[in-house]
C-alpha cells in the first residue's frame, strides 16, 4: 500500500443550512424505523456527496448518494458512462467478483467494486431506497469503514416514506462452506451476528465477536473497524489491479507482526469486527435486511454472496414479511 498518501476527501451536504436547522441527530431514529427492524421503508431526506480515492482502483471518485421513491432499493449509477450502461442494481444477484472486495456488474459490462462498506452504512443508517452516482467505478475508500458513510447519511438525513419494509426472514438454517470456512442463517428473533476469523499472524490470530445488531448498535460496535492488509501482500495485489490507492489513511496495514499505523488499531479486536462490518454490507444487497441471525466463521465476500444466493434457492429457507414487531415476536403455536 502507498504510504503517507494524503488523501482530499471532503464531504458536502447540498444544501448546508441543514446542518445548522435540524433538532439533532436523535430525531432521525425518532421518525424513522430502527435499522433492522420492521417499519416504514425509508430514503434520504436530500442529496449529499463526497469524494475521495477508491481503495482498488486508486482513482478520485465523486460519490452523490440521492433520495429515491419507495421500493426502488439501491440503485447504482455511473455517471462516467453512457446512460444506457450505467445503471447497475445493489442486488445479490448482481455480484459478479468477490476477491478481496464486493464488485456488481450489470448486462453491459459496467460494475462497481467495493461497495461493502458503503452498503454496511446503508444498512446500519436504515436506508431502504437510494440513487448512488459515482463518477468512477469504486466508491471512494474513506478511511476504510463506514463511519464516514454513516456520517454523510446522517448529514443528509432519513426520511420515512409511505410503504412497509420488507426484512428477509430467515425460516431454517442455510449453511454454506469452503474447507473448514462456512456463513450460515439461521432463524432467530431478531438480526444478529456471530463472526470468527483464524490468521496465522500472531497480530490477529483468533478473534470472535457476537452482536446484535438491533437498534444503533452497529454504531458503537462496528462502523469504525477498517479494512485491512499485510505489507508483504500489497505488490503482489497491485500487479493485479487490487490496493492502489490503499494507504495507511484507509486501511490497517500489518508488517513484520505489527500493525505500523501510527493510531494503531481503534477496537483491540478491530479484524473481526471489520469482518462483521462487511459481513453486514453483503447481506444487506439480499434486497432488504435480514431477520435471523448470521454465523461466519472465517467468511468473506465470496462465503456471504453464495450465502445469499443458497438461501434464494431454496423458497422454504425464506419469506419476505412486512409484519410489525409484535407479529415477528409472537411464538409460533403448533399446527
Ligand atoms: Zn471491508
Amino acid at each position: 500500500m502507498v504510504d503517507g498518501l494524503a488523501l482530499q476527501q471532503r464531504t458536502f451536504v447540498d444544501n448546508e443550512a441543514f446542518i445548522a436547522s435540524d433538532d439533532s441527530m436523535q430525531s432521525f431514529y425518532s421518525q424513522t424505523a430502527p435499522a433492522f427492524m420492521p417499519g416504514q421503508q425509508t430514503t434520504l431526506r436530500q442529496q449529499v456527496r463526497c469524494s475521495g480515492i477508491g481503495l482498488h482502483c486508486g482513482q478520485l471518485v465523486n460519490l452523490t448518494l440521492k433520495p429515491a421513491q419507495p421500493n426502488t432499493g439501491l440503485r447504482f449509477m455511473r455517471t462516467d458512462l453512457d446512460e444506457a450502461s450505467a445503471w447497475i442494481d445493489g442486488t445479490w444477484d448482481s455480484v459478479s467478483e468477490t476477491t478481496l472486495c464486493t464488485t456488481i456488474s450489470n448486462s453491459a459490462g459496467a460494475h462497481v467494486a467495493t461497495i461493502e462498506h458503503l452498503m454496511a452504512a446503508l444498512a446500519a443508517m436504515g436506508v431502504d431506497n437510494v440513487i448512488i452516482e459515482l463518477d468512477a467505478p469504486e466508491p471512494p475508500a474513506m478511511d476504510g469503514s463506514a463511519e464516514p458513510f454513516m456520517f454523510l447519511i446522517e448529514c443528509a438525513g432519513v426520511v420515512s416514506l409511505p410503504a412497509r419494509r420488507a426484512l428477509l426472514r430467515i425460516l431454517k438454517p442455510v449453511r454454506v462452506t469452503e474447507g473448514e470456512k462456512f456463513a450460515a442463517l439461521i432463524p432467530d428473533n431478531g438480526c444478529s451476528m456471530d463472526v470468527a476469523i483464524d490468521f496465522e499472524s500472531p497480530v490477529i490470530g483468533q478473534q470472535r465477536i457476537a452482536v446484535n445488531l438491533s437498534g444503533i448498535r452497529f454504531k458503537s460496535e462496528l462502523s469504525r473497524a477498517r479494512t485491512f492488509g499485510f505489507a508483504h501482500e500489497v505488490a503482489y495485489l497491485q500487479s493485479k489491479g487490487l490496493a492502489r490507492g490503499g494507504s495507511l489513511d484507509n486501511a490497517v496495514v500489518i508488517q513484520d507482526d505489527a500493525v505500523i499505523n501510527p493510531g494503531g488499531l481503534r477496537y483491540a479486536d478491530e479484524f473481526v469486527r471489520h469482518k462483521a462490518l462487511d459481513a453486514v454490507g453483503d447481506l444487506f444487497i439480499a434486497g432488504g435486511p435480514f431477520w435471523g441471525r448470521y454465523v461466519g466463521n472465517q467468511a468473506g465476500h465470496k462465503l456471504n454472496n453464495l450465502l445469499v444466493r443458497a438461501v434464494m434457492d431454496d423458497p422454504s429457507a425464506y419469506e419476505w414479511t412486512t409484519a410489525n414487531l409484535t407479529t415477528l415476536l409472537a411464538p409460533k403455536l403448533a399446527t
